[in-house]
């Protein structure tokens, strides 16, 4: 189960927002504000987008009223210059390091099923669905959510561990990581991260 999954009970359970970087540049993008503008001539040609931008898109939401009594921010920070951007303007709580070994985050992600006509989504071992490849709700044929190999998620995690491991070190530092080990049942994993999160600011950074 990954970090979105947490992100929502969490925020269901706590009565804070739950912000996704990832839409709010997409929503940037299609309000065709100034900044979406930036974004989408970054992400168009297939670049990274600017810290300066996502922090200033993200400043932007943590703005709005209905974060006065916390947040949970999920994807963001992702570099050491956004965290450290974030933690002079909206410093945060606690910092979930949701943990899991290399074979659960390839069984993972090797076992995601998705619905082309519906949307609904599945997972061979965790989620299946009643009939092999076979929608429940709309009886549609079943497709692999993704066609990476084992070996081109590994070489992706190392990439993704070398990125963040900067800014898993810094909030170490600051005291204010929370490892998680995110394997066996989800439901359950999420509400026993909730009773260790004891305070509202947090932020869910996850090793995919
Ligand atoms: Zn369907």
């Amino acid at each position: 189960m990954g970090k979105g999954t947490y992100s929502s009970i969490l925020s269901k359970e706590l009565r804070i927002p739950h912000l996704s970087t990832g839409e709010l540049l997409r929503r940037e993008i299609s309000m065709k504000t100034e900044l979406g503008r930036e974004v989408e001539s970054y992400v168009s040609r297939g670049l990274l987008v600017p810290d300066k931008i996502v922090n200033d898109i993200v400043a932007k939401r943590l703005c709005a009223s209905d974060c006065a009594n916390g947040f949970i921010l999920d994807g963001y920070p992702r570099t050491l210059p956004q965290a450290v951007f974030l933690e002079e303007h909206f410093p945060l709580d606690k910092v979930v390091l949701l943990q899991a070994s290399l074979e659960t985050i390839i069984e993972r992600i090797c076992g995601r099923l998705y619905c082309p006509n519906c949307g609904e989504t599945y997972h061979v071992s965790w989620k299946p669905p009643k009939r092999d490849n076979i929608c429940d709700k709309c009886g549609a044929k079943l497709t692999r959510r993704t066609d990476d190999s084992p070996e081109v998620i590994k070489r992706r995690y190392e990439e993704y561990l070398a990125t963040v491991s900067p800014v898993v070190d810094f909030y170490k530092k600051l005291g204010k990581l929370v490892p998680f080990r995110a394997e066996g049942d989800s439901q359950i994993l999420a509400y026993s991260l909730l009773r260790e999160l004891s305070s509202s600011r947090t932020e869910i950074l996850v090793e995919k």
